[in-house]
């Protein structure tokens, strides 16, 4: 397969998976997953599948990423919070979508590779920092979307306050090693609703900053 057939065939496999949102697709096309993994795992940068990175820590399948960018419904003006930088595939997408995007990682190795690449590829509106993520970033908020990449056991309290009106987050929700479940919180005027969305596997969200 060539380049061209490559690109083509992850693009149908995102549809096959239920991601059908044009924006969100468009946004797929534009960022090469393959920046983003790296070593002999490169040529599986086009699978649907999830791939391991630095820090013992792994690259989203790419067809779960679609589906919960697609949840999160993110507007052109909005500023999204995402709390598990990893690669810095899904921040690249969130870039494609919203005005500004904030992405945290517990693990400094993996903000200094994302931020390097982002400077590389030219994305200038995602800004890179490290620390523990639960507790969301209470000086840059309220935002109009979160996106949480690890598994909570419930949605973190400092994330839903951070959450404007009308706000929306998504996050995997469940017991660290099960199947955990995706779920999409909405702010109204008078509190949260949840919705569940699909079954999914991501790691732990884990307290405390990283020593690498
Ligand atoms: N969104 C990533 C994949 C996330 S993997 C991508 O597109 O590649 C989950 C990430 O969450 C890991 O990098 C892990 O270090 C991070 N993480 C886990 N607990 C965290 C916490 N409390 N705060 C910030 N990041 C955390």
């Amino acid at each position: 397969m060539d380049d061209a057939e490559i690109k083509m065939q992850f693009l149908f496999q995102l549809r096959q998976k239920g991601v059908t949102d044009a924006r969100v697709l468009t946004a797929m096309e534009r960022v090469d997953r393959g920046a983003f993994v790296r070593g002999h795992f490169a040529d599986r940068a086009y699978e649907d599948m999830p791939l391991p990175i630095s820090c013992g820590q792994t690259i989203s399948q790419p067809s779960v990423v679609g589906l919960m960018t697609q949840a999160l419904d993110v507007q052109p003006r909005d500023t999204v919070l995402e709390i598990g930088t990893g690669s810095g595939y899904q921040a690249a997408v969130l870039s494609q979508l919203a005005r500004r995007v904030y992405t945290i990682d517990r693990h400094r190795g993996l903000t200094r590779a994302a931020e390097v690449l982002f400077t590389r590829l030219g994305l200038t509106n995602i800004v890179v920092l490290t620390g523990d993520g639960s507790f969301g970033l209470p000086e840059q908020g309220p935002f109009d979307r979160i996106l949480v990449t690890a598994a909570a056991e419930d949605p973190p309290g400092p994330l839903l306050r951070q959450l404007k009106v009308g706000g929306v987050m998504v996050v995997p929700v469940g017991q660290s090693d099960a199947v955990q479940m995706l779920i999409r919180v909405t702010r109204s005027e008078t509190g949260f609703d949840y919705q569940e969305l699909l079954p999914v596997r991501f790691v732990p969200l884990v307290e405390g900053v990283a020593e690498d």
